[in-house]
């Protein structure tokens, strides 16, 4: 495989009782882009993720991630390499503030599952200070005193991206996270994954097509789960094979 592609499936196939949910796909996510996975309903996208980072095995295929065959590693060792799923918003601690939030995520890349590392002080000055950080990096350094119940929907977002971004991945995995927003609040998410993709590598499953052909450097369509087209936008949106499963979903 390329050294340019931090990930790469080949014939990436997984089966429920039969029924083919993602179909010998063969996908190649480009080292420090932002690629996004798009497709109708039940295209296999959310398969896909699970694939990528092994909560599900795959039935065939093969899974390489900075040129290692990760086809057969357990969730935990994916993760350690790097490849982190956003958190889901029901992961947010409701009742601990956002920046306790941020500080449980770092505590759990760095500490692992012992809290005994808790009770130093200087430990947690140091996580305290790493978590601002990343508020910062989500421009939510106002609110980091907030019970992240508390926080918008929209901010929410911003808040799991922080969490995620605590984990340290190399390849991000972000699923839709414009979903249920407003539109000032799509623009800052747009503009977050903008700025976290700089020094990292995107993958996004997203619906909302003004954000992926705004910032998707490519766009791996599935349909029925096999790649129906993949390519920058202006390339697959003209696709007539696109735009009809599009205009027929
Ligand atoms: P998408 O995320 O693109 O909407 P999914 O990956 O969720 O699509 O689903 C792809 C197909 O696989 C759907 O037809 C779905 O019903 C089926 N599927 C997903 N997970 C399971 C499962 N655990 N058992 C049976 N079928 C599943």
């Amino acid at each position: 495989m390329s050294g340019d592609h931090i990930l790469e499936t080949q014939d990436l196939t997984r089966e429920f009782k039969g029924f083919v949910a993602v179909n010998k796909v063969n996908l190649r996510v480009r080292r420090g882009t932002i690629h996004a996975l798009i497709g109708p309903n039940g295209a296999g996208k959310t398969t896909c993720f699970n694939l990528l980072t092994k909560f599900l095995q795959p039935t065939s295929g093969r899974i390489f991630f900075e040129g290692q065959d990760i086809t057969r590693e357990a969730p935990a060792q994916v993760a350690r390499r790097g490849v982190i799923r956003s958190f889901q918003i029901s992961a947010v601690f409701p009742h601990l503030t956002v920046l306790e939030n941020v500080r449980v995520a770092l505590q759990r890349k760095y500490l692992g599952p012992s809290f005994q590392f808790w009770r130093s002080e200087r430990t947690l000055n140091v996580l305290n200070e790493r978590a601002m950080e990343l508020l910062h990096a989500v421009d939510l350094q106002r609110y980091a005193d907030l019970p992240a119940v508390e926080l918008s929907y929209g901010r929410k977002r911003s808040l799991e991206i922080a969490t995620t971004l605590a984990m340290e991945p190399r390849l991000m995995l972000l699923d839709e996270p414009t979903q249920g927003l407003g539109i000032e609040d799509v623009d800052r998410i747009r503009q977050l994954i903008k700025k976290v993709a700089a020094d990292r590598t995107v993958l996004m499953v997203e619906h909302n097509m003004s954000v992926v052909s705004s910032i998707a450097d490519t766009i791996t369509v599935l349909q029925r789960g096999a790649v129906l087209a993949e390519g920058p936008y202006a390339q697959v949106s003209a696709n007539p094979a696109v735009v009809e499963a599009y205009m027929g979903s």
